[in-house]
């Protein structure tokens, strides 16, 4: 499903270039769950954005579902984003002035679905998430949990090969962090979706099946 070869990642530097990611290959199979650890700044966030094409390798080749990302233009790599990923942000990233209903759906709008089937998919998701009765609400009326269960459900609707969750526990309280993992397991065990998370947290990563290091941009093996 995943699979990188020397994948470097640079910035420009004065005359020269900081490497932040270097000469990292690995393999993610489909329906893994896979936790990317690491101390800060050792390139976790850059590399989950890489994986989920959010951001560009400087160096290397990536191939997601055998399609080789530097080589597809614009079109095509955000056609592969839509269809194929979903994204969990830390912050939640929901759009305030949208209710948790118009939230869910806004994927959908994206892909052009047509009215009478986003209805159908976004009720099965409240419905599944047990949040029916906050749809007409808007983030701020939510506690964080709530707000980054309507994340997931998000990342979700367009049901996506793959889940990328950048530390989506990072400002929850344990309670609702074991919640969010529950689900995550859910939907990788019952619906086959990969999963690809960035934690700092030991408990969250024991969710998972296998543990990506990272150290000062290389992988800690
Ligand atoms: P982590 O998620 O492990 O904390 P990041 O991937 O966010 O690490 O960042 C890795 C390193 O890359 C950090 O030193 C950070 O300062 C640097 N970095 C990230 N984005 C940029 C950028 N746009 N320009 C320059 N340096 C960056
Ligand atoms: P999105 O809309 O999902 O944030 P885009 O595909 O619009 O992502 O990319 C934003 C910018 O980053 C574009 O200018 C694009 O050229 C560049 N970019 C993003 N991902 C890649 C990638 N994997 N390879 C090359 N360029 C990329």
């Amino acid at each position: 499903m995943i699979k990188l070869n020397n994948i470097s990642k640079y910035y420009p530097a004065g005359f020269g270039k900081t490497y932040v990611l270097r000469n990292i290959s690995l393999e993610i199979g489909e329906g893994e769950f896979v936790s990317i650890m690491g101390p800060s700044g050792s390139g976790k966030s850059t590399l989950l954005h890489i994986l989920g094409l959010l951001e560009a390798a400087s160096e290397g080749e990536y191939l997601f579902m055998d399609s080789p990302v530097q080589k597809l233009n614009e079109k095509k790599r955000t056609e592969l984003h839509r269809n194929a990923i979903g994204f969990v942000f830390q912050a939640y990233h929901l759009i305030d002035e949208l209710t948790v209903y118009e939230n869910i759906e806004t994927p959908l709008l994206y892909k052009g679905m047509k009215s009478s089937e986003r209805k159908s998919k976004v009720a099965d998701i409240l419905d599944r998430f047990n949040i029916v009765g906050k749809k007409d609400l808007f983030p701020s009326q939510l506690s964080g949990g709530q707000q980054q269960l309507v994340g997931v459900a998000r990342a979700i609707v367009s049901e996506p090969k793959v889940i990328f969750a950048d530390e989506p526990t990072g400002n929850l309280h344990s309670e609702q962090a074991d919640d969010i993992m529950k689900l995550f397991k859910e939907l990788n065990e019952k619906d086959g979706v990969t999963i690809v998370q960035v934690t700092h947290s030991e408990k969250n990563a024991a969710y998972g099946e296998r543990i990506i290091k990272l150290k000062d941009g290389w992988l800690d093996v």
